[in-house]
């Protein structure tokens, strides 16, 4: 890594992994960390995990993986651009959402709802779950051992409540300081990508319409300037130019004013960035007020579209039924899963793992297993 910036994260201040191991010979430390996500299973089943559109509702659209795919490639080019450590960035990006359920978003609700009494069930704090506890590949210790940089980029969020369970990892959350930086873009990228894709997809599902976008003070200032350079323009590469240059024009603007910000406030080291009073990689106060509107309409006119809405409702009972059959019947409890848990919690926690695990798929084919007649749904 040339040209690291000195308050980037890199090997000789990493706080390294819960159990030690040697160093890898022909990668760095971050590229382990990189490799482990993508050759998890988590990672493949991403593929068939929803992001807005259910899996089989078209080839086209945006999955998890492509979704995680894109907020990699966004936070790499802002991390080179920055001099901070673009391995570490594209191993959280990669694993950000390796914690999600089935079913986007509405399985995540739904299973909320069911742990409610156990401790309820969060997406953020999932993803950290799967990589310190549930993928079982390594003899010399459960999950992938990754270093803490890795999974303090991946535990975006945490309750008060939950921070004071999860020991140096929760540390942030109680004394309100400031990742790294590499964890702070990857956050950012993640929004970035999804508001972007999201209007790509819900424009080629006919969701949305460049009506509802021309509403968007930056959407119509770009439709105008692409049209005026490309009059004959058709349909498809309007959408993909306009998106195209709307994605840069954050991108810019994300690279200039986190510049600007680390300039004013000259850090010297890593300690100076986690002891900063707000996260220094953020876009400017117009166009994070564009990303908000972008935001809004996205929430309004696609993901409360009454056809998304409909799915949410049907996938809601699929992740439900679940795990209420598995939590409830002791002969439906999978052999994989070992003995059936007699602690409800402990039980709870279990069906959790399993259900967050499935892919659209493979919660919708055991739905119908287990409730053949669609009792229950
Ligand atoms: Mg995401």
């Amino acid at each position: 890594m040339e040209n690291l910036a000195p308050y980037a994260v890199c090997e000789a201040n990493s706080r390294g992994r819960l159990h030690g191991e040697a160093a890898p010979r022909w990668r760095n430390q971050f590229q382990r960390d990189r490799d482990r996500i993508i050759h998890s299973s988590a990672f493949r089943r991403l593929e068939y995990k929803t992001q807005v559109f259910v899996n089989h509702e078209g080839d086209m659209f945006r999955t998890r993986l492509t979704h995680s795919l894109e907020v990699a490639q966004i936070a790499r080019s802002v991390a080179r651009a920055l001099h901070i450590n673009e391995d570490l960035t594209e191993a959280i990006a990669l694993a950000h959402d390796l914690g999600h359920t089935p079913f986007g978003h509405a399985g995540q609700h739904a299973l909320n709802a069911c742990l409610r009494e156990f401790g309820g069930f969060e997406h953020n704090l999932h993803s950290l779950r799967v990589v310190d506890l549930l993928e079982q590949r390594y003899p010399a210790f459960p999950g992938l051992n990754l270093l803490f940089e890795t999974r303090e980029g991946i535990l975006k969020h945490c309750s008060h409540q939950n921070a004071l369970q999860i020991g140096a990892l929760g540390q942030r959350f109680l004394s309100q300081r400031q990742p790294s930086l590499e964890a702070q873009l990857a956050n950012v990228a993640d929004e970035i990508a999804y508001n972007h894709h999201d209007i790509d997809d819900g424009l080629r599902a006919g969701l949305l319409s460049l009506e509802q976008l021309r509403e968007l003070t930056l959407f119509r200032a770009t439709e105008t300037d692409v049209r005026a350079r490309w009059p004959q323009i058709d349909a498809k590469r309007l959408r993909h130019t306009v998106l195209r240059e709307m994605l840069n024009h954050f991108v810019t603007d994300l690279i200039e004013q986190t510049r600007a910000r680390i300039r004013d406030l000259a850090p010297a080291d890593l300690a100076a960035i986690h002891a900063a009073s707000e996260p220094l990689v953020d876009l400017s106060p117009a166009l994070r007020s564009q990303h908000f509107s972008l935001k809004r309409l996205l929430r309004i006119e696609l993901y409360e579209h009454p056809q998304v809405q409909h799915m949410a409702q049907r996938s809601q009972e699929i992740v439900s039924d679940l795990f209420r059959r598995l939590m409830d019947d002791a002969a439906c409890w999978p052999d994989a899963l070992g003995e059936w848990p007699r602690d409800p919690t402990l039980r709870a926690r279990a069906v959790a793992d399993y259900v967050a695990g499935m892919t659209d798929r493979y919660a919708t084919s055991e739905h119908q297993r287990l409730h053949p007649s669609g009792v229950g749904s």
